[in-house]
């Protein structure tokens, strides 16, 4: 296929390369002049979709996203898809859609998981809204560059599911990290901890999967000083989407509300940017209760 790349950071490089690898001919452009390994490199974002049968973008946020369409939908030819990665505010998403179907394009929104290994390594996830048609037609670049596509229902659904699932993420490793700071104060071993709450009710991904406790469960950042992994201003940034998009829609969402704020406060106050988001444990065990 015919495939214009647009957004070469630290995950669109990976993946266009993946696509390259895959027997594509992929054309990128990035606005810092960033490229891929077998990538073709375009001027601009425009003449890399010029009679490209799908453009993916890969971009930091919603306003760029808009730009960006605004730009390349009128350079794109009929019947082509412009197919979102990036992770935007489900407004956006939407506004972007429609425009590119009433210039008689497929539109698809489908933000990723698995973060910059899974783009490497071609086994994100994409949570993907749009039309039947543009789906199917994207669907064999799913498969190189993921593991697995869902198909959420219609434009911007992708983007809901993404924030979603990252306000539940992010709820329950704050919870998971103010238990283990309040066993170590009870005197409770992690390891015993773990040992319980890994194999009873309060088990979950933070726990089980991404433990926030260097030395105990499945390796994960904790191990390595709290390298990311998934960096807390990446998690600031889509708690920040969700309650944006709770705030549109009218929802009621005291724990993600909260956990914005902690999560703000740990990347613009206390030395957290940069940090995984897991960090959240060294620093409830810095703190007292005032
Ligand atoms: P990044 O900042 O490394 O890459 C974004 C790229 O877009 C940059 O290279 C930038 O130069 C380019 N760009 C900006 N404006 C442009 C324009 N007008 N035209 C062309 N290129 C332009 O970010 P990233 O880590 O690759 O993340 C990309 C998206 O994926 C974000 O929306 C992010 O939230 C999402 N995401 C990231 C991760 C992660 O672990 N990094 C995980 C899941 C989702």
């Amino acid at each position: 296929m015919k495939i214009a790349f647009i957004g070469l950071g630290n995950m669109g490089a990976p993946m266009a390369a993946n696509l390259a690898k895959a027997g594509h001919e992929v054309t990128g452009f990035d606005v810092a002049g960033a490229s891929a390994e077998g990538v073709g490199t375009a001027a601009s974002g425009p003449e890399a979709a010029t009679g490209a049968e799908v453009v993916i973008t890969m971009l930091p946020n919603g306003a760029i996203l808009r730009s960006v369409a605004a730009e390349v939908i009128p350079a794109m030819s009929p019947g082509a898809v412009l197919l979102d990665c990036s992770t935007v505010d489900v407004e956006s998403a939407r506004a972007v859609a429609q425009q590119a179907e009433e210039a008689g394009l497929g539109a698809l929104d489908a933000p990723v998981s698995g973060g910059i290994g899974g783009a490497a390594g071609g086994t994100l996830t994409f949570m993907v809204g749009g039309s039947e048609e543009a789906f199917a037609k994207a669907k064999p670049l799913f498969d190189v560059m993921g593991q697995k596509a869902v198909h959420c229902g219609p434009s911007g659904n992708g983007q809901a599911a993404k924030i979603c699932n990252n306000m539940i993420l992010g709820v329950t490793m704050i919870a998971t990290c103010e238990a283990f700071a309040l066993a170590d104060k009870l005197g409770l071993s992690r390891e015993a901890m773990f040992d319980v709450v890994s194999t009873s009710s309060g088990y979950s991904w933070s726990m089980n999967a991404y433990c926030p406790a260097p030395g105990v469960g499945p390796q994960s950042p904790a191990d390595n000083g709290y390298q990311p992994g998934f960096a807390a201003e990446l998690m600031l940034k889509d708690l920040g989407l969700s309650q944006q998009a709770a705030a549109a829609a009218d929802a009621d969402t005291p724990m993600g509300h909260r956990a914005l704020e902690l999560y703000r406060s740990f990347v613009e106050d206390e030395g957290g940017k940069g940090r995984d988001f897991s960090a959240m444990l060294p620093r409830f065990e810095e703190r007292g209760r005032s």
